[in-house]
């Protein structure tokens, strides 16, 4: 069975949105992946079907009852993992997105107004995911966020090459940087190693630069990754480089992968020939 999304939302018109487009879209349309969307007004109260009220405690804004949001998660609740998208989550990494990704999908929960009742946060044992330490206006976005970095691994989603590339290697090294034609644009030119032939020389070119911006921008990815822990990877690593930017140096000193084939890489411009 392909992997499913439950959504839980007071605003379903959202939905598929961005993933109705491009790959997730074409994926959704083959039953790569299907997706369900609830209205959580359906399960509101009395004639306005309302949804929350007004804090315990005092303060402004309102909150979303728990008897409400416990309905509306009663209604599609499976054995999938139930996630309330949450500034006060767990940062979503990539490794918990391919944790999802492997599994049967995932039952989404958007929060609006200043948030959910944590008592059903708690008696539902949901694991509360942040996508980063800003504040929107509602957790809609943020699972759109979430289910285009699963979608795009499911299999058959990305192209073949790609995709299995990914699965196999992944590194907390942020992405070396990408060039394509013209060779000379604006007076800028590509650097010269990229045109070069020389597939050893542009592996090692790109496994500093990733190293170099990785230090510079991302101090905290860069110290584990020179210390060897790679409890997850990062962002930008994907990873057609095969370069030996998963080599394991504890000493920070990198020792060039390069004799390691790996997997088949996507082609370079500057191998097509023309
Ligand atoms: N008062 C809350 C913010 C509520 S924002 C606070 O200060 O923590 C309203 C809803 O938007 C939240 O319930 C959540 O579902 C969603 N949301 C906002 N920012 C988010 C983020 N960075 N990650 C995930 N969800 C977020």
């Amino acid at each position: 069975m392909s992997w499913r999304a439950d959504i839980l939302t007071i605003f379903p018109s959202m939905f598929p949105g961005p993933l109705g487009e491009s790959l997730a879209g074409k994926a959704l349309a083959e039953g790569k992946w299907s997706l369900n969307v609830t209205d959580i007004r359906a399960f509101g109260l009395g004639r306005h079907r309302s949804v929350d009220d007004t804090p315990f405690g005092g303060g402004a804004g309102m909150v979303m009852r728990p008897d409400v949001v416990d309905a509306a998660i009663s209604a599609v609740a499976d054995e999938r993992p139930l996630l309330f998208l949450s500034p006060r989550g767990t940062p979503l990494m990539q490794a918990r997105v391919r944790e999802l990704a492997e599994g049967p999908g995932a039952v989404l929960l958007c929060g609006r107004f200043e948030g959910v009742d944590q008592r059903v946060i708690e008696a539902r044992g949901a694991e509360e995911v942040s996508i980063g330490d800003y504040i929107l206006s509602g957790g809609e976005l943020p699972a759109l966020v979430l289910l285009d970095a699963v979608i795009r691994l499911l299999p058959g989603v990305m192209g073949h090459a790609e995709s299995g590339v990914e699965e196999s290697f992944s590194a907390p090294l942020l992405e070396y940087p990408h060039y394509t034609r013209p060779a000379l644009w604006d007076g800028r030119a590509v650097p010269e190693v990229l045109t070069s032939g020389n597939h050893a020389a542009i592996a090692a070119w790109r496994m500093a630069q990733a190293r170099e911006i990785t230090q510079t921008r991302r101090p905290d990815l860069y110290k584990d990754y020179s210390l060897g822990v790679h409890t997850h990877d990062s962002l930008g690593v994907h990873t057609h480089d095969s370069l030996g930017v998963h080599t394991h140096d504890s000493l920070g000193v990198h020792t060039h992968d390069t004799l390691h084939p790996g997997p088949p890489r996507p082609k370079s411009p500057f191998r097509k020939g023309h």
